[in-house]
């Protein structure tokens, strides 16, 4: 059978969760689950984060996946609803919502009993300078106070722009953040994803959002999750399955793109574009086989991809790790131009997945 197979470490997931709480002690802890829980499986993944306080998704179908595996917990609808015939839906099912247009505030003002009764808060979104969604300031201050008004319990909920980096709109986020919550005072709040949760203790608050932390990718660029402390989540392996001599000038895969400069043994392995393994490789990448770092040469396939394995001890059936512990999924994202986000979310459903 092809090996082309996602790993899912529970135990890892579960000590990445325990890194939240040492972290974040005072806060209430949202995992963010949405996007299928980063492409690792949302049932599996829930499992392991049993203890959150709540989770956090896109949209009502993710929430409703939740209740089918029958999780309890508070979720939040980071989005809101996309449109008033989810409101019944939303208040049966106990979720939360997101305002941050005038439009879900009136859906919500006409649900406004049953949605109070069922305990529900409401999270109000403060565009800070993001400019994706939310109310600015001073508009924001106004739709909090109504809501109190008419008996709501809120949460001022933000989310930075550039919590991974240094940049001169985190102050100007924040302060908009801390005006608002004092003028509306007294408020929940919520404005740390991972990033944020390592960098501004003073701004967790009542519920941290945590997400890529908890799958054991790094949300900085410049920190890899070795020394945040974060074990990696998902492992990606495939197998060797077949192996070539070739001679300085012959060329390998498609577009030939890679052309021998000494004799060399290359082996195929079995990932491919089509397992969601990214083709568009800008620096050197490398895989892992056995620990050790084994370049890529050539274009990657749908199916396969070629590796020179040029003095190493290799066989038909040797295990290769595209990510995972060894090679770190944001390592292969870095040679690709892009996030270990991504990556992880754009698995395809070709691979076998399994839970360790
Ligand atoms: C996805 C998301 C998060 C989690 O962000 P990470 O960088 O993965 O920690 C937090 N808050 C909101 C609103 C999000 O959309």
């Amino acid at each position: 059978m092809r090996q082309a197979t996602i790993y899912i470490d529970s135990a890892a997931l579960q000590y990445n969760f325990q890194r939240v709480k040492q972290l974040a002690p005072n806060a209430k802890i949202v995992s963010m689950v949405k996007a299928n829980a980063y492409g690792h499986g949302v049932k599996d993944c829930l499992a392991a984060l049993a203890d959150s306080d709540a989770f956090g998704v896109a949209c009502l179908q993710e929430a409703l996946e939740i209740r089918d595996l029958g999780y309890q917990q508070p979720i939040t609808l980071i989005e809101g609803i996309f449109s008033a015939d989810e409101m019944p839906i939303v208040i049966a099912q106990n979720i939360e919502c997101i305002v941050h247009h005038q439009q879900q505030l009136d859906w919500l003002l006409a649900h406004k009993d049953a949605y109070i009764t069922q305990g529900l808060k409401i999270w109000v979104k403060l565009n800070s300078g993001m400019n994706r969604l939310g109310f600015k300031v001073p508009e924001i201050i106004d739709v909090i106070h109504t809501l109190k008004a008419e008996g709501f319990t809120c949460v001022l909920a933000m989310h930075f722009a550039n919590a991974d980096a240094d940049h001169p709109l985190n102050e100007q986020q924040k302060a908009q953040f801390l005006q608002v919550k004092n003028a509306c005072a007294p408020i929940l709040a919520s404005c740390c994803n991972s990033a944020a949760i390592y960098k501004w203790p003073e701004l967790h608050f009542d519920f941290v959002r945590p997400g890529i932390m908890l799958y054991g990718a790094s949300p900085f660029a410049d920190q890899n999750v070795h020394t945040l402390d974060l074990k990696p989540v998902m492992t990606l392996t495939a197998e060797i399955i077949a192996l070539n001599q070739i001679q300085p000038g012959e060329q390998v895969g498609y577009g030939s793109t890679f052309t021998a400069e000494r004799d060399m043994t290359i082996a195929i392995v079995s990932i491919g574009y089509g397992d969601g393994y990214p083709r568009a490789y800008v620096q050197p990448n490398f895989v892992a086989i056995q620990g050790q770092l084994t370049p890529m040469i050539g274009r990657v396939s749908m199916d396969m991809i070629a590796i020179d394995v040029t003095g190493l001890t290799v066989k038909l059936g040797t295990t290769v790790e595209l990510w995972g512990k060894n090679r770190l999924v944001d390592e292969v994202a870095t040679a690709n131009g892009t996030i270990g986000y991504e990556l992880l979310c754009r698995m395809s459903a070709r691979p076998v997945r399994k839970q360790i």
